[in-house]
């Protein structure tokens, strides 16, 4: 390889005081997604000299994209405006039964009619983060990117041949390389034949009927809303829901996708896929305990079984930096990796939350203690998150296993209640009676359950807030402040509720597991 090496080779504009002649830049940022973009802006406005690289491998079946990493063209973005949707065609049954009609033809979801915008917007926002980038004065890159020394890299500029490979170096490296979908190697027809996120957002063709492998996050977000959009959608589960999750939010979650159409399979993980002669797949099955067999014909198979780090390519070798055996980097707390200079953030972290803010402010606080004197680390205690399923669930703070675990079942206090949203309650949303009282009446399944988790030997503090109904991700940010701030149980109490609302709730909670008292509530709201 030819390789022409560039050192401190163009000085910068941002009138920094970090400039080392000895490298081409004070940082490089390898990756431009949320952890990467965010390090290298910050890091830009402090002065330093930045140079970002970015570059989408196509998928298993050749899906790409541009800037912004897997939250704005495959994740969180694409995901939340698909869930919008399926909320939408749901609206529209609850809209019939609040007066309005619709002529002829009837409401009809159209998949090109929402793949469309999803591409233009996400287009949009990749041209909004080059942007973003010129303006923060960051050098954009888009190249692959590896290693070939502590703090050199090397690339192949856009238009040049094998062998015109550049050489840059810097001061400061950090690593965003982020993850890729797992696609089983060892199921046959899987890589052939299935997609992941990577692909779904913008299928070019209407999905259909859909089976979605997994338990967790992607699995139950898509199925969610496939489902909701009109799809006949199973669910291969190989164990449980949402391992990690409070359970029984967890199988609240479960049986409400259930109720809306989603079909689970238990304890079942493919073992074969195959193209029938009309073009649809064949999928086999293999029951997990019982080993028995079955098949079933889908049109689309999406495998969402976790997601690896992208960090084989990188040639970490060259650096010195070690990875962990599942190929993510070990840090201290200031993600720094083993070699002193070289840090990581986002994704590839190893034991920490794969949640875009999360990457976003691990850039940001790491950009400013190496350029802006700053002593502030990241704090992973009290992540909160959302799974956007039909029906969200939000939490922050520990199950309550966890808490059992870590405290003690009787140092663990649960304050509980089970509602129906008012709106969906007067739209009779849930017809389907599907459980059967202690009098004998069949019950419908409330669709809310709100949850604080507290601590009895210091005075019922909520180490757990988990809430399920609609709009989870809206009401668990504003209590991820309380939780921040040390709430107590008692605090909750002082709350004025909005009323109606489901978030009220929370104001009221008086039913403790423990009392053995059913915590389902009626009447409006929570
Ligand atoms: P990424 O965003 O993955 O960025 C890494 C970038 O580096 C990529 O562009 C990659 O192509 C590039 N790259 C890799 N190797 C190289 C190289 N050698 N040279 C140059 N460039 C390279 N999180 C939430 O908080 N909320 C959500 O609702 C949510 N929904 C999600 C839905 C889905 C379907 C998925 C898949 C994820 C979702 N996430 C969500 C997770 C979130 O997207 C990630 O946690 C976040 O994007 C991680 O950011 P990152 O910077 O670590 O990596
Ligand atoms: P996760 O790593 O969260 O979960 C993987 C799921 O796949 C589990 O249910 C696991 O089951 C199952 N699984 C693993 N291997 C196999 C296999 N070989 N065959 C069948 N099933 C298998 O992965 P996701 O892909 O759902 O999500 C990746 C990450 O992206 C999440 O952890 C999350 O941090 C992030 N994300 C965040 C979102 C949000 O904030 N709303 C949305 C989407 C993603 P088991 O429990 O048995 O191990």
């Amino acid at each position: 390889m030819a390789t022409v090496s560039l050192r401190g080779t163009e000085p910068r504009s941002n009138g920094g005081s970090h400039a080392n002649p000895n490298y081409t830049y004070d940082l490089i940022v390898i990756g431009g997604g949320s952890g990467g973009l965010a390090a290298a802006k910050e890091a830009a406005k402090h002065g330093a000299k930045v140079a970002l690289f970015d570059y989408v491998k196509p998928s298993t079946q050749g899906s790409k994209w541009g800037l912004g990493g897997t939250c704005v063209n495959v994740g969180c973005v694409p995901k939340k405006i698909c869930h919008y949707s399926g909320l939408l065609g749901h609206a529209i049954k609850d809209a019939q039964a609040l007066g309005w009609t619709f002529g002829d033809p009837k409401p009809a979801h159209d998949w090109e009619g929402l793949s469309s915008p999803v591409r233009d917007h996400r287009g949009m926002l990749n041209f909004l983060y080059r942007r973003g980038l010129q303006s923060a004065h960051v050098e954009y890159i888009n190249a692959l990117t590896a290693f070939t020394g502590p703090h050199s890299v090397t690339y192949l500029p856009k238009g040049k041949e094998e062998g015109e490979e550049v050489e840059v170096s810097a001061a400061h490296i950090v690593i965003a390389v982020g993850g890729r979908p797992v696609v089983p190697r060892e199921v046959p027809g899987a890589v052939e034949y299935a997609v992941t996120s990577d692909d779904l957002f913008t299928l070019k063709t209407p999905p259909g009927k859909t089976l979605c492998v997994g338990g967790s996050y992607i699995a139950l977000e898509c199925a969610g809303f496939l489902t909701e959009l009109g799809n006949e959608v199973h669910v291969a589960v190989r164990s449980i829901l949402l391992r990690g999750f409070d359970r029984q939010c967890a199988e609240k979650i479960g049986a409400v996708m259930q109720e809306f159409g989603t079909e689970f399979l238990y304890q079942t993980m493919p073992t074969h896929i195959a193209k029938t002669e009309d073009g649809r797949l064949k999928v086999s099955f293999r029951h997990t305990g019982t080993q028995a067999e079955h098949s079933d014909i889908y049109d689309t198979v999406v495998y969402a079984i976790g997601r690896n780090p992208d960090t084989a390519g990188l040639n970490l070798k060259a650096a010195g930096v070690a990875l962990n055996g599942g190929g993510k980097f070990v840090t201290d707390k200031e993600e720094r990796t083993n070699v002193p200079h070289i840090y990581a953030v986002g994704d590839v972290l190893e034991g920490k939350p794969e949640l875009t803010p999360v990457a976003i402010r691990t850039g940001e606080l790491l950009a400013r203690r190496l350029f802006a004197g700053s002593k502030k680390l990241m704090d992973y205690d009290l992540v909160p998150t959302t799974v956007f399923t039909p029906t969200e669930y939000g939490c922050c703070g520990l199950s309550e296993e966890d808490a059992v675990d870590r405290y003690g079942e009787a140092n663990v206090e649960v304050f509980l209640s089970e509602f129906m949203t008012l709106e969906f309650a007067a739209t009779h949303r849930q017809r389907a009676p599907k459980r059967m009282g202690e009098d004998g009446m069949n019950e419908l399944q409330p669709m809310c359950l709100a949850k604080l988790v507290c601590l009895k030997q210091e005075d019922n503090k909520v180490v757990g807030f988990h809430f399920v109904g609609p709009n989870a991700g809206e009401i668990t940010q504003g209590f991820h402040l309380a939780m921040k701030l040390g709430a107590k149980k008692a605090d909750f109490d002082d709350m004025i509720g909005i009323h109606p609302t489901d978030a009220e709730a929370f104001a009221s909670l008086h039913t403790t597991k423990a009392s053995g008292e059913s915590w389902l509530n009626v009447g409006c709201g929570g």
